[in-house]
């Protein structure tokens, strides 16, 4: 890898992957409809049948920061992303990085890596690279000596509700003062002092947010999941890291389903992407109204959004199948749209 730091100047990095086809896919003889010819350009070809029932390939193109094919792997997608913003938190910034697409597209594979010891080798996520990488910049000389500290915390967006999951999933406030410092009460800060112990917090928040569920999936894939990396210094707050990983965004559209907890997960899902969206555009525009007051998820990463030390990178997530296409030129519409003009 020698390509240059590829968001050295900009706030806002948006970049696309696409996960290989899976066993079930490829048994089922599912066609990739994906290809990525160069390192920004991404290609949907999307079937289609013409009046006369021939049919014929639409080819659509998307260009992003960075677009990933099924050969990269985490590591790579983090040292593109999540690596160029970790410096800023030590600079008294905020940084965030969002993981958006569709159930099933590797949202959670990306972002919290695999280690259920389903696999022989546990595979690190963008919250384990980037926190092994916090800790090699704090033994610099130049941070060594400055008293830093490390704490992170773990916590679901679920209907609009914080819970804990550091802390068996306890549900928590959200608190707005007279500043509009937004506070999530009693949320736990894990103090950790190496990679290591940063990994058995993954692990541990992880295992808290899918207990209790049969399918795993189900449950995730309707509620947004936050780690944070904190930096304080002498217990003042310098920096933070925010990692999630996004509610799948097909279960927005669950508006009109028959079941009314459903629907109403679903408008909730649909407003808080909405208002990411908005979020992040005010960002990248320097926009002084930020609606971030529009749902839980932007309400709670508020300071996030504002400050001329806040840098945000999203990568959008995507499944290689035909019969994924519809939602996959969602999510790269979405992920457009959040692209800095
Ligand atoms: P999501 O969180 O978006 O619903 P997951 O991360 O759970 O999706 O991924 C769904 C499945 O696909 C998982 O079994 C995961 O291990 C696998 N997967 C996802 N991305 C990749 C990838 N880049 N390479 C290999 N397997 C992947
Ligand atoms: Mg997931």
């Amino acid at each position: 890898l020698c390509i240059t730091d590829p968001i050295e100047e900009h706030r806002i990095c948006v970049c696309v992957r696409k996960r290989p086809l899976n066993k079930q896919e490829l048994q089922k003889k599912e066609c990739d409809v994906i290809t990525v010819p160069s390192k920004c350009v991404l290609l949907v070809h999307e079937p289609k049948q013409k009046v006369d029932l021939t049919k014929y390939l639409d080819t659509q193109a998307f260009r992003f920061d960075f677009s990933f094919d099924e050969s990269s792997s985490n590591e790579m997608v983090y040292r593109f992303t999540a690596r160029p913003l970790v410096e800023t938190i030590f600079e008294g910034g905020k940084a965030t990085c969002f993981a958006y697409g569709q159930t099933g597209s590797g949202k959670t594979h990306t972002m919290g890596g695999d280690f259920s010891g389903r696999t022989q080798n546990a595979s690190k996520g963008i919250y384990a690279f980037a926190s092994q990488d916090v800790f090699l910049l704090l033994n610099q000389p130049r941070y060594r000596s400055q008293e830093l500290e490390v704490y992170v915390t773990f916590f679901e967006i679920y209907n609009g509700k914080v819970f804990d999951l550091l802390n068996k999933k306890t549900k928590l406030r959200v608190l707005e003062d007279g500043k509009q410092q937004v506070q999530v009460v009693g949320l736990q800060e894990r103090q950790v002092s190496c990679a290591e112990d940063v990994i058995k917090m993954i692990e541990m928040g992880t295992a808290c947010r899918t207990s209790g569920q049969t399918f795993a999936n189900a449950s995730s894939s309707r509620s947004h999941a936050c780690f944070q990396i904190l930096l304080r210094r002498r217990g003042k707050l310098l920096g933070k890291f925010s990692l999630v990983d996004l509610a799948g965004n097909e279960r927005g559209a669950d508006t009109s389903s028959a079941d009314r907890q459903t629907r109403m997960e679903g408008a909730e899902i649909n407003k808080s992407l909405l208002a990411l969206k908005e979020c992040i555009r005010a960002l990248g525009q320097n926009k002084s109204h930020t609606p971030f007051r529009e749902s839980k998820l932007t309400q709670v990463l508020r300071d996030s959004f504002i400050g001329t030390n806040s840098r945000t990178c999203m990568i959008a997530m995507i499944s290689p199948g035909m019969s994924s296409c519809e939602y996959t030129l969602n999510t790269l519409r979405y992920a457009d749209r959040v692209k800095e003009l």
